[in-house]
């Protein structure tokens, strides 16, 4: 049949259909796809019926879902155990992670999202902190978003960058002054140099991407600041202006190890939460598209309560865990 070219079914035992509860499952289910487009569900037999003779995936000993989404992402290519950085506590394994080998941004992002796409992941929110000079900075975004393109995964590519403390969390020149000398040479080059990028090339760069991304059907371009420790409340208040100016949303990470949240103790006097989130100078604008400020923070790390013991990532959920990538 003419109109059956490029039609597939799509078999499973169980299917179940977007946003549905467990009595909408379809048992011995299956689709019927034509290039983009889901046709119908049902069940195998009727659709067995309807479409003779067409390609099959899937089986009677499969499950069929929706795509599943990924909340938060670092997508990287090689794992960081590949590129020779071992695991280890949040504040020393992002310093080791400039032993990371460079490697090809759209290539790398390329892997990421294949990877994704074979654990059923079809939307992903990527977040990137992106240094360096100005030209590098724009590199490190498009590579990502050209491979996205490729792909074809939906994606909110979440970028940021950090305005301070590339050394401790605090004052970095304090730190460095208290270094012996020869010391002070090394970590100095930690620090961006005098031709990085500040905050205004970031929004300049930011404006760039989201003018070529702002109708695309499946890329969108979020704000990331990577953490308060990171980023002054000025940085932030104008990020969380931009959000509501470009309409997006912002993704940050919080209190992942028990040093950000006595770095919040230090800084403000109370938890970062209750001055970022409560603050109404900040807290009202910390917007994106969700009236609530506190459910902004899309924190991402686990319970870093000081009751519980600083552990590592795998030592059952306590302590100074952190996701699992780059920030
Ligand atoms: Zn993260």
């Amino acid at each position: 049949m003419e109109e059956e070219q490029g039609t597939l079914l799509v078999r499973g035992r169980w299917l179940f259909p977007a946003g549905d509860t467990a009595e909408q499952v379809v048992q011995d289910g299956a689709l019927a796809i034509q290039g983009e487009t889901i046709l119908e569900v049902g069940t195998w037999d009727e659709l067995r019926l309807r479409y003779p003779g067409v390609q099959v995936l899937g089986s009677e000993q499969y499950a069929i879902l929706p795509g599943f989404i990924n909340a938060h992402h670092h997508c990287r290519g090689a794992s960081h155990i590949q590129h020779g950085v071992a695991d280890q506590l949040l504040e020393p394994w992002l310093l080791s992670l400039a032993r990371a080998r460079p490697e090809d941004a759209f290539l790398a992002t390329q892997l990421a999202a294949a990877r994704l796409l074979r654990a059923g992941i079809t939307n992903v929110v990527d977040v990137r902190s992106v240094r360096g000079q100005a030209e590098a900075m724009a590199q490190s975004i498009e590579g990502p978003l050209r491979a996205y393109e490729a792909v074809g995964i939906r994606v909110a590519f979440a970028v940021g960058m950090a305005e301070r403390s590339h050394l401790i969390w605090g004052d970095d020149a304090a730190f460095l002054a208290s270094l012996p000398a020869e010391i002070q040479t090394l970590a100095r080059q930690r620090l961006p140099g005098a031709e990085a990028a500040d905050v205004d090339d970031y929004f300049d760069i930011f404006d760039h991407f989201w003018r070529q991304y702002a109708d695309h059907p499946r890329i969108e371009l979020w704000l990331a600041p990577p953490g308060p420790q990171w980023v002054s409340d000025a940085f932030l208040v104008r990020m969380a202006e931009a959000a509501e100016r470009y309409d997006t949303n912002l993704q940050t990470h919080l209190e992942e190890s028990i040093y950000e949240k006595h770095y919040g103790i230090e800084a403000y006097s109370r938890p970062t939460v209750a001055h970022r989130g409560g603050d109404p100078s900040i807290g009202r604008k910390w917007g994106g598209r969700q009236p609530q400020p506190q459910l902004e923070f899309a924190a991402t790390g686990r319970d870093c309560s000081p009751e519980r013991p600083a552990g590592r990532r795998g030592d059952g959920g306590s302590g100074a865990g952190r996701d699992d990538h780059q920030r």
